[in-house]
Formats: C-alpha cells, structure tokens, sequence
C-alpha cells in the first residue's frame, strides 16, 4: 500500500480537521487520541507522510521518538501516571487503523484498565482538558 494523503491524521496535520493538540515542532505533532483507551492518551506522529514504521527516514524516526519521549514525560506527570506504555502498530495485521505512522503514549497506573481500541469517542471537553494538563507540564519545563 502507498501512503494516502486523505487519511485523517494527514488531514489534522494540514488543518482540514480538529485536534486537540499539545505539542508540535517542525517535525512532529502530538494531539489526544479521541477515543482514548486510558485518560491521558496521546498520539505522536512525524510530518513526514509515512504510512508506518518501515516508511520513514531515520533521521524523521529520530525526531518522532524524541517527541514522543518529550511528550510521555509530561503526561506520566499530569496524570501521575505509575508507568507509560508506548504502542507502534505497523500494518493493518497488527490493527493499524490509520494510515500515518504514530506512537500511542498510553499512561498506566495499578487497578486502571484499558477500554477497548478506537471503540468510544471522549467528549470534546474532557479531551480539552487533558490537553490542557499535558500543554501545562511542557510549558513548565518539566
Ligand atoms: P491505530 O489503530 O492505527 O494504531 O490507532 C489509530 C488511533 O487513532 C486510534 O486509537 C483511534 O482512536 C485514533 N483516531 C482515529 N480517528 C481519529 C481522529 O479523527 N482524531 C484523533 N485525534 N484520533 C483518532
């Protein structure tokens, strides 16, 4: 398959869509996840149209996983998470769904549950706020 630039993630990243963004460099872009699986799910993709982790540059590769680690860091401390998962799905057999290389942060702590993947849609509300959160923790520094 070759990249489609109708995908939605394509389309957030030219502004034809919503996001409720909390990071974005040259490079990169990280926004919530809107049917989020934990609170405090977050996606990070490149700029670059990859489609997954086999289509993209090393050197993009290296700025998306530093936003991503950049990123994790901040939502690990705005939700107090105990740990962070990171999630890369490649390929429509591993349950990719869409079509443009991202790194799922998901936040984990003790006796929290994830819900399904990609099932329900968070109110746009909720999701505002916890980009709130996570935009607080960057812009402090953390
Ligand atoms: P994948 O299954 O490809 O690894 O993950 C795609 C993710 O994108 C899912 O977790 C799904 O909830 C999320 N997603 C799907 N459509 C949209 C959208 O329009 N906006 C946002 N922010 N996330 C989306």
């Amino acid at each position: 398959m070759s990249y489609r630039t109708d995908n939605v993630f394509a389309r957030i990243l030219r502004g034809e869509l919503p996001a409720h963004r909390v990071y974005e460099d040259e490079h990169t872009l990280a926004f919530m996840d809107i049917m989020p699986q934990v609170d405090g799910h977050t996606l990070v993709i490149p700029k670059y149209p990859a489609e997954d982790l086999f289509d993209l540059p090393a050197e993009h590769l290296r700025h998306t996983i530093e936003t991503t680690q950049r990123v994790a860091r901040a939502v690990r401390e705005a939700f107090a998470a105990d740990g962070i998962m990171i999630a890369q799905l490649s390929g429509a057999a591993a349950g990719q769904t869409v079509f443009h290389l991202h790194f799922h942060i998901l936040p984990r702590s003790a006796g929290i549950d994830f819900r399904l993947h990609a099932r329900d849609m968070a109110p746009g509300a909720v999701l505002a706020e916890h980009a709130r959160r996570i935009r607080d923790v960057l812009a402090a520094g953390h």
